[in-house]
């Protein structure tokens, strides 16, 4: 597992570049943590870093938005309105794994649909500061390469 410390939005968005840079079609990573942890300021640094030339919005009425115009599609989910419905027979798995890269946000409503093969990362409030943020990564499977591709 690695840990970063950020201060800022902007910082938060460098480590999205960072792995944006590593991302392969078929990398699936979600992104745990609380309401304003900074699952969404990290998916739009990384639309940003693969090219995508949309502006990235919260999800969360639609579930899934996806972006075409980057480096390599982008699959963007926000499952917290799945916590009551569940998330089968949505079609979500023709995304997931194939040929884009997909951000989760609330994973744990749509763990049914979660391949093994996966980058965990978890975003939390810490250290002193309003805008101080603590943000692990944990590469699972095949994902084991980004984590050991990061500084
Ligand atoms: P989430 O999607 O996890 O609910 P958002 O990314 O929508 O969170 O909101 C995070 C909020 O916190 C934004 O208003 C962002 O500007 C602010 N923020 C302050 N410091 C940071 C930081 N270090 N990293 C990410 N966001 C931060
Ligand atoms: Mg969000």
């Amino acid at each position: 597992m690695k840990k970063y410390e950020t201060t800022e939005p902007a910082q938060t968005q460098a480590l999205a570049e960072k792995i944006a840079a590593l991302a392969k079609p078929g990398l699936v990573i979600t992104l745990n943590g609380d309401l304003g942890a900074g699952k969404t300021t990290f998916t739009k640094g990384f639309a940003q870093a693969l090219g995508v030339t949309d502006r990235v919005k919260s999800p969360t009425f639609n579930i899934l938005n996806t972006y075409e115009t980057g480096r390599i599609p982008l699959y963007h989910f926000d499952a917290y309105r799945l916590e009551e419905s569940g998330a089968a027979d949505q079609g979500f798995e023709d995304y997931l794994g194939t040929d884009g890269v997909s951000l989760i946000e609330w994973p744990q409503f749509m763990a049914d649909l979660l391949p093994n093969d996966r980058l965990v990362m978890t975003f939390e409030r810490g250290g002193r500061g309003e805008n101080d943020r603590v943000i692990t990564v944990k590469g699972l499977g095949r994902a084991e390469a980004i984590e050991e591709g990061l500084s």
